[in-house]
């Protein structure tokens, strides 16, 4: 039985486990490391998880759901044809995928996990993930914050002190954080970030820049063919993390366009991101009373981060050179993997202890200088390490009240009704003119996110308590059996189907695509792909499987670059190869 770290994505998920003495990222079957965070129902009412999921997406958006991690701990659900899911169901499809596929790669159950989560997570959405790992057959025991799970992959080798600052980068956000780590304590120091900051971002700033500058009305494009264009942006944006220019290419009313890209104009049409990219940063170095010199070292974390104009502009703030230790993509997986080989006591891993903070400030409504007007009164104070206690004192400002009645509050408006209202407590007090009496008031938050608030009254010892959990609607066990019931019981295609399946859908759209002699080699690896299916062999067709993805991957690069050309692919010597291993 294995303990894995699940890496649960708003865009991608990924697992990792500690073994023979090293941190191992967990592939599919076809190899890929990366599963996309997508959830889908085929026309016959089959559930697909991720790539399937993710290709059906592209045709069918009204039968898919994605980036549901927004919207964890709500009640917010999906409708995918016919069937409704909430945010946590969704989760739960896609970590039950993982546990699958993990299993099989260990060739041993998997009964447990970490999983990682963003530290600005509040404890509804901290509950509902830990729910969505029970609804997949998963213990999970402890979630890792995020940035510490990739300050455990920077600290193994270390003890001296240092802070360093997590950038993680992803589909739709940023999250920026700063790691204070002293011998073996890893602490997360600050958080910031921006919930609507990421990837899609600059496929949108591209997609308009490239508009711009070949000279098409964007509002003439319909959705269809404005999503066509995103995807070109993505693709080009990923391009040039590994090449110097890029050919941008879109075939609009008959006509191809094409730009040429390079990363200076990623700098240029993104210029709006960055300077968000930079106001993010800022906040979390005022908010940890740190100057850019203090940080010894910057870890860039998630897909975005492989962007090179984004490791040059943060090296432009930091008057340094900053470049990518591990692959961003992988740096979260990595530390939970360590994280998995330190839970299991493994010898050769050094033990790591990890603190939380509280991601919002927690206080009172008060009224302002005995007026009506109502200010927040902070008592636990965003960022303070958890578990955390802190008291005030507080005077009855009307004469001879009976009680007082606190209203308590999480976050960061100044006017408490603008906070989110979390509880009341009301404590009785002798009649007495006003300013006589006083109430000290207590805020205990521990490491499991519960905050227990005491109110007394010294003249009389009078006490009151209340405990606040979460306003999360938590279920019952037969709530929780009848959900998992549900998900057990989707009609699913067999792993091996719905891995043809995924190839299937992604060389018909390359197929619809592209054309000339791609097109021609995309037919061809479709027809042989089907020819080897047909044989019911599942070793043939697992190992043809692994070749035509990887052409469709090159495929997928060579597309816009090899239409007008006569392809020059080696594509028999890819599937050469796979006969030989036959
Ligand atoms: P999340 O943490 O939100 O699940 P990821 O860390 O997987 O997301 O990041 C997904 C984003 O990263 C997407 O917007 C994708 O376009 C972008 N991305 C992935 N690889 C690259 C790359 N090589 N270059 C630029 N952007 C990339
Ligand atoms: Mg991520």
């Amino acid at each position: 039985m294995s303990v894995i770290g699940i890496d649960l994505g708003t865009t991608n998920s990924l697992a990792a486990v500690w073994r023979n003495g090293k941190v191992e990222l967990i592939p599919d079957a076809l190899g890929n490391l990366m599963t996309p965070s997508v959830v889908a129902l085929d026309g016959d009412g089959n559930i697909l998880v991720g790539q399937a999921a993710k290709e059906e997406e592209l045709h069918h958006p009204e039968r898919c759901a994605s980036s549901f991690k927004r919207f964890m701990g709500t009640e917010k659900k999906y409708s995918l044809g016919t069937r409704e899911f909430t945010p946590e169901e969704l989760s739960a499809l896609v970590l039950k995928r993982i546990k699958e596929m993990a299993e099989e790669y260990l060739q041993e159950e998997v009964t447990e996990a970490v999983i990682s989560v963003p530290a600005y997570f509040n404890n509804d959405q901290r509950y509902a993930t830990k729910q969505a790992a029970e609804l997949a057959g998963i213990y999970c025991e402890r979630l890792i914050n995020e940035p510490s799970a990739a300050a455990l992959a920077e600290r193994q080798e270390k003890t001296e002190e240092e802070y360093l600052l997590v950038f993680d980068f992803g589909g739709g956000t940023l999250d920026v954080s700063l790691v204070d780590c002293f011998e073996n304590i890893v602490e997360i120091n600050t958080i910031a970030g921006d919930n609507h900051l990421g990837g899609t971002d600059f496929d949108q700033a591209i997609a308009s820049y490239f508009c711009n500058a070949v000279g098409i009305m964007q509002n003439a494009l319909t959705p269809v063919q404005w999503s066509t264009l995103l995807l070109e942006a993505r693709r080009c944006k990923e391009t040039l993390s590994i090449q110097a220019e890029v050919e941008m290419c879109f075939v609009w009313k008959g006509n191809t366009y094409s730009q040429k890209l390079t990363p200076e104009d990623i700098f240029h049409a993104g210029k709006g991101l960055f300077l968000r990219i930079r106001d993010v940063v800022s906040k979390a170095l005022m908010d940890g009373g740190l100057s850019p010199d203090d940080i010894s070292k910057i870890l860039l974390a998630g897909g975005s981060s492989c962007m090179p104009t984004v490791s040059l502009y943060l090296g432009k703030l930091f008057g340094r050179n900053i470049k990518a230790g591990t692959e961003p993509d992988y740096l979260i997986a990595t530390g939970l993997g360590i994280y998995t080989g330190i839970k299991e006591r493994k010898e050769e891993i050094k033990d790591i202890m990890m603190t939380d903070v509280c991601p919002f400030s927690l206080g009172v409504g008060t009224h302002f200088n005995n007026s009506d007007q109502e200010k927040m009164d902070i008592l636990i104070e965003r960022n303070s390490i958890l578990p955390s206690r802190m008291a005030k004192t507080y005077i009855a400002h009307t004469d001879y009240q009976e009680s007082i009645r606190f209203e308590i509050y999480q976050g960061e408006h100044y006017i408490p009704e603008k906070n989110l209202k979390i509880g009341t407590l009301d404590i009785e007090i002798p009649k007495a003119k006003k300013g006589e009496e006083e109430v000290v008031v207590t805020f205990s938050y521990d490491i499991n996110g519960i905050l227990e608030v005491n109110a007394m009254n010294p003249s009389t010892g009078n006490t009151a308590n209340t405990t606040i959990v979460s306003g999360y609607r938590r279920l019952s066990q037969e709530q929780l059996e009848a959900q998992r019931g549900k998900i057990d019981g989707l009609k699913r295609l067999s792993k091996e189907l719905e891995e043809q399946k995924a190839i299937f859908a992604m060389g018909e759209r390359l197929y619809a695509q592209t054309t000339g002699g791609l097109r021609d080699a995309v037919e061809r690896t479709l027809d042989y792909y089907r020819c080897v299916c047909n044989s019911h062999s599942p070793i043939r067709i697992r190992k043809a499987g692994r070749g035509v993805l990887q052409f469709f991957l090159n495929a997928e690069i060579q597309r816009k670059r090899t239409v007008f050309d006569t392809l020059e692919f080696q594509w028999e010597d890819l599937f050469e190869e796979s006969e030989e291993e036959q």
